[in-house]
């Protein structure tokens, strides 16, 4: 453990120094403050201790070591993490862990090797290059992005990787070349143009490889990408961010599109704050990774039903993540790459007259001077209204709303108590796909009153360093911060379970200093929501009882609660 690569990177980066090329940072004690990056405040909560090698947010509940840092702020996975780390501490992978190299670095070499390839196999193909030249990409965008060739035969890339060392087995997990029934290796992509996907900060992790018109016989998809790999997630990596992030941030807002030739043109035509999805919808992970740079996003769509769909999947999930969302119109076009290679200057003129989400929906489902007796235009009132209750800022909701009432020609009143009875349904969380990955367990809770006294009584402790007259207040404090007492008073700092630590993390960051009295009227107010919350369960198992006429269990509930002291 002690030597494993992470701990030897740790050692190497200085924890303060490198979250300072991130966030501003100033002296607090011991410690560093600054604004956190990962929710909006305006006074510091975000500590780090150089002693403990450890990051806490007091405000949003976030925190832990170098490497979580920079996998939250750069949305990686842990394997992406340490090749970067890596880097950055002047520690080679492949020396000082063969394993981790193999299992992370090795996918990152095997794909920069097969782009290298393909570049080179564009030069000779006359074909592909003609045809990029009849979508209009110039050169310079296909040297910028690295786009490639394919070439048409089932063993030329395969062959190219493993004459210069790669091992097959490698290259397949790499899944660059795949096994057919019979065990005969053969390349994934052929006769295809080939797009790399980068990930955040450049490094070729896949690719989607687009069927050349010709060759395309309609029994192998017009694009394929890459399998999923350690290295590449489709739900997280977003098209060209790579590049985008800075005009991204300086444009204010971030114009999304489906595909690599739609982000590429529009690249192209000099609108350079873009982004593209590759092989899937947008999902949470995406929106992620893209609020570092901004939240406010401006989407497009196919002009067709199932483009339309997609943008308002799109858009709901945008806005319940509190993004604020545009529409921009793409007349007759069929898609962005479509409208800049008719009119390089259309995009631009798009973008600016681009509509916001709501009034999108406006145009779409309410028709001016419609028939409100009309059951159908009911429903789709009904449906507009069930989204503006989706929006998460408040403030906006209530602006749309009045908005609404205008339009369709009756009271606000009357829409707020219309939207009072779809309050529960549309408060929901959206609905579940495949495409939104869940959010992981515990992260960014909320802590409870109890805990965060707990909190702040552990840290005052500590600091008095006196663990000898609190037995009395350990029964009160909540299960976990129970066993973060036994450990503090063992007189250790760090525990194997990542629950507790964060929690010791957080107590030790805090350092709070206060006079006796205060100490005691802090352990007062702990036994006190102890017993408000106790109160409340018993509540609800009383409510229970009666409901499902368990008799039994009524009268124990009441006699509990009967003999809750109450004060
Ligand atoms: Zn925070």
């Amino acid at each position: 453990m002690e030597n494993s690569p992470a701990q030897l990177i740790k050692e190497k980066l200085d924890l303060v120094q490198f979250i300072k090329n991130y966030i501003v940072l100033q002296p607090a004690g011991r410690n560093f403050k600054g604004l956190c990056p990962f929710h909006h405040e305006k006074t510091p909560s975000f500590m780090v201790s150089p002693d403990r090698g450890t990051w806490h947010c007091f405000g949003c509940g976030l925190g832990g070591d170098l490497f979580s840092f920079v996998m939250k702020y750069d949305n990686l996975e842990f394997g992406e993490a340490l090749k970067i780390l890596a880097e950055k501490a002047g520690i080679e992978l492949r020396r000082v862990s063969p394993q981790e190299y193999k299992q992370f670095g090795l996918l990152y070499d095997i794909n920069a090797a097969a782009k290298e390839f393909f570049r080179a196999e564009l030069e000779k193909a006359d074909v592909a290059r003609k045809y990029l030249g009849e979508r209009k990409l110039v050169p310079e965008t296909v040297a910028e992005f690295e786009v490639g060739w394919a070439p048409n035969a089932s063993d030329a890339l395969g062959k190219h990787l493993i004459n210069i060392g790669f091992d097959p087995a490698d290259v397949i997990r790499a899944g660059l070349i795949a096994k057919n029934e019979r065990g005969l290796a053969y390349d994934r992509f052929r006769g295809r143009i080939m797009f790399p996907i980068h990930n955040h900060i450049g490094k070729v992790v896949g690719f989607t490889g687009r069927i050349l018109p010709q060759l395309d016989t309609g029994d192998m998809g017009k694009y394929v990408n890459s399998p999923e790999t350690p290295v590449f997630q489709k739900s997280k990596l977003l098209y060209g961010f790579w590049k985008s992030k800075n005009p991204i941030r300086d444009a204010g807002g971030a114009f999304l599109v489906e595909g690599q030739m739609d982000f590429l043109m529009t690249w192209q035509s000099g609108m350079k704050n873009v982004i593209a999805t590759s092989g899937t919808a947008l999902t949470s992970e995406h929106l992620r990774s893209l609020r570092r740079a901004t939240d406010r996003l401006i989407l497009s769509f196919d002009n067709d039903e199932a483009g339309l769909n997609a943008l308002e999947r799109a858009i709901d999930l945008a806005e319940a993540e509190d993004f604020g969302v545009k529409v921009a119109r793409l007349g007759e076009y069929k898609d962005p790459a479509d409208a800049v290679a008719a009119d390089p200057e259309f995009l631009k003129k798009a973008v600016a007259a681009a509509v916001p989400a709501p009034q999108f929906y406006f145009d779409r489902y309410l028709p001016p001077k419609a028939d409100l007796k009309d059951r159908d235009y009911l429903a789709k009132l009904r449906l507009v209204l069930g989204k503006l209750m989706r929006m998460a800022s408040a403030v906006e909701r209530d602006l749309w709303m009045r908005e609404l009432a205008d339009r369709a020609g009756v009271g606000l009143e009357t829409l707020q108590s219309e939207a009072a009875g779809l309050a529960e349904p549309a408060a929901a969380a959206p609905e579940r796909s495949d495409d939104i990955a869940p959010a992981a367990p515990g992260a960014e809770r909320q802590l409870t009153r109890r805990e965060l006294l707990a909190e702040r009584y552990l840290a005052a402790i500590v600091t008095a360093g006196d663990f000898t007259s609190d037995e009395d207040v350990i029964f009160y404090l909540p299960e976990a911060y129970r066993d973060v007492f036994e450990i503090l008073r063992r007189g250790e700092r760090h525990s194997p379970d990542p629950r507790l630590d964060e929690r010791l993390n957080a107590i030790l960051l805090v350092g709070e200093d206060m006079p006796p009295a205060e100490l005691a009227q802090l352990k007062d107010q702990i036994r006190k929501e102890y017993l408000r919350e106790r109160r409340e369960d018993l509540a609800t198992e009383v409510r229970r009882a009666e409901l499902s006429g368990d008799e039994a269990a009524l009268q124990k509930a009441l006699l509990d609660l009967k003999e809750m002291p109450t004060k």
